[in-house]
């Protein structure tokens, strides 16, 4: 496992410190350094390219037995990019030549600078990947290429992008290539245009949706088009080594704003389709995540690389920065912790951001591992403690992939350029997402996250949550009909499917579940106070919504709630599977404010379906801020459990599948302990544990 940390942002950390931070950084038990190879600075004036400083620092690192990640900032431009390519500026939705500026994080170099669609841009560009690529592909000590950091190509483009010609021809050629000519394009948008030159993007939201969905699946489309590029270009001329990209975040959580449409930065499953893994950033303290949030990064970005490489390149070092706020200070604790559960949900590389404080205006004083927020010694300390266990576990966790899943969330782009074009973003869907994602991991159920055109997934479950999938394409609409006759379930929210792909709202008799589930929806209803009272199976259920109510009707329904209206909630049968429907949001709800009543919603779901997760938690119970967090999987035949112990609670009891650990005790690689399961009803297993002082648990059978 890669277990490093970020250190170059030219020309930063100053030369003085090199010697004695690398010492360091190896005697604090990380094996690798990450640096950033910008274009800007390593080519800042047309074609002479000088890579001194990281030849030095290539083989201190390998003076010191660290393994170094390039990161090729190609998108951090040289200044004079718009001098050497005339022409090639980005416009905005308003028309507008965008003007590039230093970024605020990093000394040298401007962004947005040229549109990559300019072949101008792309050219040089391309040229200063290849020369990097050859200089550093033979260092014995290279571990591999982060070939986009954090996606981004309209950082500081002060509005939307990109209006330029090239790449109003390039959204051409893309709408030409699905829909088949301008005859097939009129024909799904039910549109009279005469020539392409009249086919415009959407300016701004609402204006209108067809367009605007269109040109921001294009965008999306266009991202993944020039991450291939990097990747292909970097794997052409140094096959050896992996080659990723990572996000910012997943692409399930990019749900846009005023400068960003939804999804902007490339869709993660078709990245790492053509790529030897994905990865993201995750700043845990300074975003407030739990366990829950933390783990679900990994989980989607996982999700997304199938069996590929799952890299979290910049996990936060110490204190974060932006001006003069101060942020909660990074303990040692917290930081192991981010660590396991990246282990526990499948990541191979872990990479820090970064290792001392930062320099730049806007970020400075922020960041550091060995940073001045006052924890940097027992950062140190345990990560040397950490990377111990790892070397010594070395073989045990290289094997181990988190246990399969039966449990889907199906991602629906479509569904967030639509939320984009009506409400300048894709909150909604994001949340509704993460609500369901969220329940689960809290309920130890584990899920992968389905994208809507990477639906091979599907074969594998017993159940698919569709979390505000509004919009949905006959594709889509056959698999999933075919998937709950086979005897799948499937969980719908309120509208699912109202609206086709290019925006168009349909009447309740023309949407998917009316033909498949007879489900006749009748309107939408003001959302009273309180939630709605359900009785499912006799279990009572209060499900909270958002927005409004949809009550409808349908013929074999076994009715969970009502109103005078209608059903509210419903389980259908459909061949050898079901559909169950509630009539507003409720993982939307829960996201927003917890309600464990949408947790036992959830798993009642999962139980219908006849999905039976292995562990189940029986103490603590959990609550609003704290949860036992469990992930498990295996490691060439052995089972492994990772057990999170939140604060407050040193007990567990977990129960555990009859079979489940095919010995009598098990034993925890962290503390060195042994545990001896107990046998319960029905031939389970249970196990109770005590917390050490890490909090932490990795169980394997001995
Ligand atoms: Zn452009």
């Amino acid at each position: 496992m890669n277990l490093g940390v970020q250190y170059y942002r030219p020309p930063f950390p100053l030369r003085k410190y090199w010697a004695d931070d690398f010492k360091r950084i190896r005697d604090s038990g990380l094996n690798t350094v990450q640096l950033w190879v910008l274009w800007g600075w390593v080519e800042a004036a047309p074609g002479k390219f000088e890579y001194g400083d990281y030849d030095a620092l290539v083989a201190l690192a390998a003076k010191n037995r660290l393994g170094v990640v390039l990161s090729t900032i190609a998108e951090i431009q040289p200044p004079w990019i718009h001098r050497e390519v005339p022409g090639s500026e980005m416009v905005t939705n308003l028309g507008a030549k965008v003007i590039s500026s230093n970024r605020s994080e990093c000394h040298f170099g401007i962004t947005p600078g040229g549109c990559t669609d300019h072949p101008g841009v792309w050219e040089r560009m391309s040229r200063f990947l290849a020369e990097t690529v050859r200089r550093y592909r033979s260092a014995p000590n290279l571990v591999g290429w982060d070939a986009w950091n954090e996606l981004r190509w309209n950082v500081q483009a002060d509005g939307l992008v990109c209006f330029c010609e090239h790449t109003i021809a390039a959204f051409h050629k893309w709408l030409d290539l699905k829909y088949g000519g301008l005859d097939g394009l009129n024909r799904a948008w039910l549109r009279r245009y005469s020539c392409w030159e009249d086919v415009r993007p959407g300016k701004l939201p609402h204006r209108p949706y067809t367009e605007m969905i269109a040109w921001e699946h294009f965008i999306t489309a266009r991202c993944n088009r020039h991450g291939q590029a990097r990747y292909d270009l970097i794997k052409g001329l140094d096959p050896g080594h992996p080659v990723t990209v990572h996000a910012a975040t997943p692409s399930p959580m990019m749900a846009g704003g005023a400068e960003n449409y939804a999804i902007d930065r490339g869709n993660d499953w078709f990245l790492a389709e053509g790529m030897d893994g994905i990865g993201c950033s995750s700043f845990p303290k300074w975003s407030n995540l739990d366990d829950a949030d933390f783990g679900m990064r990994v989980e989607f970005v996982k999700s997304a690389a199938g069996g590929k490489r799952v890299w979290l390149s910049e996990v936060q070092g110490g204190r974060s920065a932006t001006g003069f706020n101060i942020y909660p200070a990074v303990d040692a604790l917290s930081q192991q912790r981010w660590i396991w559960n990246g282990l526990a949900c499948g990541a191979d590389t872990i990479l820090f951001w970064c290792w001392r404080d930062e320099v730049f205006g806007y970020e400075s004083a922020g960041f550091g591992l060995v940073g001045a927020d006052g924890l940097a010694a027992e950062r140190l300390a345990a990560m040397k403690a950490t990377a111990g266990l790892l070397a010594g576990n070395r073989r045990l966790l290289a094997a181990y992939q988190p246990a399969r899943a039966e449990v889907g969330v199906l991602f629906s782009p479509q569904s967030y350029y639509l939320h984009w074009a009506e409400e300048g973003q894709a909150r909604r869907p994001a949340e509704a997402l993460r609500g369901y994602a969220r329940a689960l991991v809290r309920k130890s159920i584990p899920y992968v996250v389905v994208e809507e055109e990477h639906l091979r997934a599907i074969d594998d479950l017993k159940i698919l949550f569709l979390p505000r999938v509004l919009a949905t394409g006959p594709e889509i609409e056959h698999r999933l009909a075919d998937f709950v006759r086979k005897g799948g379930t499937l969980v719908c929210e309120s509208e699912c499917g109202a609206f086709s792909p290019a925006g168009l709202y349909r009447y309740p008799e023309d949407r998917f579940l009316a033909k498949l589930a007879g489900v006749q929806e009748i309107g939408r209803r003001p959302l009273p106070a309180g939630p709605v009272e359900a009785t499912a199976d006799g279990q009572a259920l209060r499900i909270e919504g958002t927005q409004w109510l949809t009550p409808f009707r349908a013929k074999q329904a076994k009715v969970w709630a009502r109103n005078a209206d209608g059903a509210l909630a419903a389980e259908i049968p459909v061949g050898k599977g079901r559909v169950i429907l509630v009539g507003t949001y409720p993982g939307e709800a829960y996201a927003k404010t917890f309600n464990a009543d949408f947790e036992n919603l959830v798993e009642f779901a999962v139980r219908r379906a006849g999905a039976r997760p292995e562990i189940e938690v029986l103490s603590p119970a959990p609550t609003k801020d704290a949860f036992l967090y469990v992930k498990s999987g295996d490691s060439a035949g052995t089972r492994v459990v990772f057990v999170f112990f939140p604060g407050g609670h040193d007990l567990a009891r977990l129960r555990l599948r009859k079979g489940f650990f095919a010995k009598k005790a098990v034993r925890d690689i962290i503390s060195g302990r042994k545990f001896t399961l107990t046998k319960a009803q029905g031939g389970a297993q249970e196990l109770t544990l005590a917390a050490s002082p890490t909090r932490i648990c990795v169980l394997v059978g001995d």
